[in-house]
């Protein structure tokens, strides 16, 4: 890592030799701190790459658990070993056995699988883990200190940008003008720099919050991953570590709220209604907090010297744990783009490598947020009609191995024009 001021509350660059980047990339949470790491380290020196994050590195608020974990596709994962950040989490990360589904009410006496899922792929590889989010900020944060080439701003935000002749001046909060070549805007949903570039988006709210809360069960969960489709909305477990679980559950926001504000005896035992009896006993094991949930997509996924990334450029309906995992193709896409760019020395800001890296991305995001969409839609009726022909199609699914295959491979990251990083092999 460059030369940067270490004052005990962040990062900032000292001096103006640390202004000139090739890329500066705004935002360092789990997708731009990923793209930071993999310019760096893939480009081996080539690219003076920077990363700015408006939130404090070491205070308690940024290193705090929110209660989320994520599921993270194989292909996720070829992604992080092959950038060193897999070795760093390795010892937290449980990998997925299985994935039931079902759809039966909550007062049935039964609850039987809909749909079973192997979670091995044909190579005997699991096809996704869950991993608690703080260890990756951890993970991604410590590998962003000691990967040279890349300079970390924290707490730094990007206020706003400018074209020039030859690349992009940034103005930022605490360290004045940098330049670039190019931008990368990693700021998340609600980014200003999308909206500073004038790119709109498509989409709209679910009525629905995700409640994130992390429970200890009594009996073993086997690494096995269960999706009980509810009338008010999918209700997800997910094994984490040391007989723990994820729960992500979906409710109306306004009934979210109450249940988040419940004392933690009545939360459990609303938790408890849903889970049934099959895992014991259960304890709450973290914080919970409840997360409002809408599908976006950018316009354009890239303008004159800027490309979006992650969600900044989508987000998805989490019911299939994949908005980060599309945010990391993005990643790995990009970042074969303007590596191999780099290495005929042509500008990672011009404009065919930027067409290149929106060809590749935007139909597959697209495509992701819909098909999301569309199966919570699906689910979310709760007319016996419709439940019958969706047990029909389940049922039919379920006696299908050739397509129940394709559905783990499409879940691993594996399926369409998979970027090198994503296969684990190198740039
Ligand atoms: C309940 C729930 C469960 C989920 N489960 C999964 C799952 O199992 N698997 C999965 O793949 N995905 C999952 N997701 C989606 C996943 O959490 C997101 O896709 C992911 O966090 C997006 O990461 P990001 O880095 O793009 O954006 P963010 O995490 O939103 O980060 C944006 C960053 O930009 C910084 N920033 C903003 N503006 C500026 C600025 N001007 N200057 C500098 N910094 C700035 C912010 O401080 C922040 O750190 C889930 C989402 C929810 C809500």
């Amino acid at each position: 890592m460059q030369a940067v001021k270490k004052d005990g509350k962040g990062e900032t660059p000292m001096g103006d030799e640390n202004k000139r980047f090739d890329v500066l990339i705004a935002g360092g949470s789990f997708v731009g701190l990923t793209q930071a790491i993999a310019l760096a380290h893939c480009a081996r020196g080539a690219l003076r790459v920077a990363v700015a994050d408006r939130t404090p590195l070491n205070t308690a608020r940024a290193r705090s658990h929110d209660g989320r974990a994520s599921a993270h596709s194989a292909a996720s994962k070829h992604l992080f070993s092959a950038l060193g950040v897999w070795q760093r989490v390795e010892r937290h990360v449980q990998p997925i056995t299985g994935i039931d589904i079902t759809d039966t009410a909550l007062d049935s006496v039964v609850r039987p699988t809909l749909l079973h899922f192997d979670g091995a792929l044909a190579s005997g590889e699991p096809a996704a883990y869950m991993l608690e989010n703080h260890r990756l900020r951890d993970a991604l944060i410590s590998l962003a200190r000691e990967t040279g080439g890349l300079t970390f701003l924290a707490p730094e935000s990007v206020l706003d940008f400018q074209l020039t002749s030859s690349g992009i001046t940034a103005r930022l909060e605490h360290s004045g003008e940098v330049t670039a070549a190019l931008l990368i805007a990693a700021d998340g949903r609600k980014s200003a720099l999308r909206k500073r570039a004038g790119i709109k988006t498509i989409g709209w709210s679910y009525p629905h919050a995700g409640i994130a809360a992390t429970l200890a069960l009594e009996k073993p969960h086997e690494g096995r991953a269960i999706q009980h489709f509810l009338p008010a909305g999918p209700f997800a477990i997910l094994p984490l570590p040391d007989n723990r679980v994820s729960l992500v559950w979906t409710e109306a926001r306004a009934r979210a709220d109450e249940l988040i504000a419940l004392y933690d005896a009545e939360f459990l035992s609303q938790a408890r209604t849903r889970i049934g009896g099959r895992f014991g006993e259960v304890k709450l094991a973290g914080p919970r907090a409840a997360f409002p949930l809408n599908l976006h997509l950018a316009r354009s996924f890239v303008a004159e010297r800027m490309a979006l990334v992650g969600d900044a450029a989508h987000g998805v309906h989490p019911l299939a744990g994949q908005g980060l995992n599309i945010g990391l193709r993005d990643v790995a896409a990009l970042s074969e783009i303007l590596v191999e760019a780099a290495r005929l020395g042509l500008d990672p800001g011009g404009a065919r490598l930027l067409a290149r890296y929106q060809r590749w991305r935007r139909f597959d995001s697209a495509f992701s947020g819909l098909a999301m969409d569309a199966l919570n839609q699906l689910f979310s009726h709760d007319n016996a009609p419709l439940r019958a022909i969706r047990s029909l199609g389940l049922g039919l699914v379920d006696r299908a191995p050739p397509l129940k295959r394709l559905f783990v491979r499409e879940a691993a990251g594996l399926t369409g024009t998979v970027p090198r990083l994503l296969k684990g092999e190198a740039i």
